[in-house]
């Protein structure tokens, strides 16, 4: 049997003894006789404690050493998980970013794997150990400093070591069992999902379903790496993440239309008022919210008044953005030309997924006509092949994800979904 390549995640390892479970679990799978690699997060919310203490000494803490010490969590969650492991009378060598050939580009907080080169965690499974590889960091190629991906990174680390070591699986340890039609917490009708293809997680998880880092699913998809989604606290099969072809209908039901529901409660909206209708505006206002590196994504624009010639220009952005662009358009004000602009961080997203509307008719008034009985307001929307996403106040998120649940007919009759653990920080 070949290399399995296992990722826990920070709510699998929150303590001492969610460590020795994990340790006992990755024996099992060892004695199954596979050759076991184990890619860890930082234990429960160290990341965030972490990032709180440098904001603590540093209203700005430089980027090279903030990624110096967020690497550290993930560094003493793969020593004591060695350690675990070595109690339970098996050999096990924990090894960090750098030292498992994980090379980056050097743009520190956000760092893209460019090459990984698992000579040494080859050697150590060859020899029979078990390898634990600090997950979510690596070292840059060009400056030779630590670099870290971005939250959430780990699972990256994860599918990128599975396919430097021509893995067999790549599974991906949570607190839930797998994927689901929509988030657990807020549908509890939620099914599990069994198969999944790239395509729709990527667009799950970019519009705000916290399921997978959305790099790592970029990175499966390239190189054709099954993901199996699991919780490390059942042993419950979870769901696969497959080519599209390989998203087989298990049963002989006629295949589902709509595979979930998302939401993100993390956008904010941009409006600017007034703004002359003639060639150029449109442009002249994206350019200056790019050149301040923010990434928008829905657009609306009305249709201009008229007598005054005016329109408005609607679009969203992550919240975190906002002041950034706000700042940005004011400078630029005048010389557009635009009245004003006005702000509006109390709204989210809600999408519904699923590749197979893109032959269906109907989708999107089957989606509307549910969140119009459910009092719903719809403030804008978005369409790709696989996807329909509608931007409501923030209020009326979990409404609008149960209305869509129940239009597409998603629920299940029993509750499936058990959150396990996590404080979901
Ligand atoms: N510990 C990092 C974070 O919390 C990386 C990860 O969990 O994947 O973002
Ligand atoms: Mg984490």
């Amino acid at each position: 049997m070949g290399i399995v390549v296992q990722k826990y995640g920070g709510s699998s390892v929150a303590d001492a003894a969610g460590v020795k479970r994990v340790a006992q679990r990755i024996v099992n799978t060892k004695k199954a006789g596979h050759q076991v690699v184990v890619v860890v997060s930082a234990m429960g919310d160290t990341t965030d404690e972490l990032i709180d203490l440098a904001n603590e000494v540093s209203p700005l803490p430089p980027a090279r050493e903030l990624d110096m010490l967020l690497t550290a969590g993930e560094r003493i969650s793969m020593a004591v998980l060695a350690m675990a492991i070595q109690n339970l009378g098996h050999e096990a060598r924990s090894f960090t970013g750098s030292q498992a050939g994980v090379i980056t580009d050097a743009a520190h907080g956000k760092a893209k794997i460019i090459d990984v080169t698992p000579g040494r965690i080859q050697a150590a499974v060859d020899e029979g150990a078990i390898a634990i590889v600090a997950g979510f960091q690596g070292v840059s190629q060009t400056t030779k400093d630590i670099t870290t991906l971005g939250r959430g990174g780990s699972d990256t680390t994860a599918v990128a070591l599975a396919v430097a070591l021509k893995a067999e699986v790549c599974e991906i340890y949570s607190d839930v069992d797998g994927i689901f039609t929509a988030d657990p917490r807020i549908e509890p009708r939620a099914r599990k999902v069994p198969r999944i293809s790239y395509e729709e997680t990527l667009e799950m998880a970019a519009q705000g379903a916290k399921i997978l880092h959305l790099r790592c699913v970029e990175y499966a998809r390239r190189y054709d790496m099954p993901i199996h989604v699991r919780s490390s606290f059942s042993e419950k099969e979870g769901t696969w993440v497959v080519k599209a072809e390989d998203v087989v209908q298990e049963s002989s039901m006629e295949a589902a239309i709509i595979t979930g529901v998302a939401h993100d409660r993390s956008q904010a909206k941009i409006t600017v008022v007034g703004v002359p209708d003639k060639p150029g505006e449109a442009a002249a206002i994206f350019r200056a919210v790019a050149d301040a590196q923010i990434n928008i994504d829905m657009i609306v624009q009305n249709i201009s008044e008229a007598k005054t010639g005016l329109t408005d220009i609607s679009f969203t952005l992550p919240q975190g953005e906002g002041q950034t662009a706000m700042t940005a358009l004011d400078r630029v004000r005048e010389q557009i030309g635009f009245e004003s602009l006005q702000y509006d961080d109390s709204v989210g997203k809600v999408s519904v997924v699923g590749a197979g509307m893109s032959s269906a008719p109907g989708i999107s008034a089957r989606f509307f006509e549910a969140l119009s009985e459910a009092g719903v307001n719809i403030e804008m929307i978005s369409t790709s092949e696989i996807r329909v996403s509608v931007v409501v106040a923030e209020a009326q998120i979990e409404s609008a994800v149960n209305a869509a649940h129940a239009a597409f007919e998603l629920g299940s009759d029993e509750i499936e979904a058990v959150v396990y653990g996590g404080t979901g920080r």
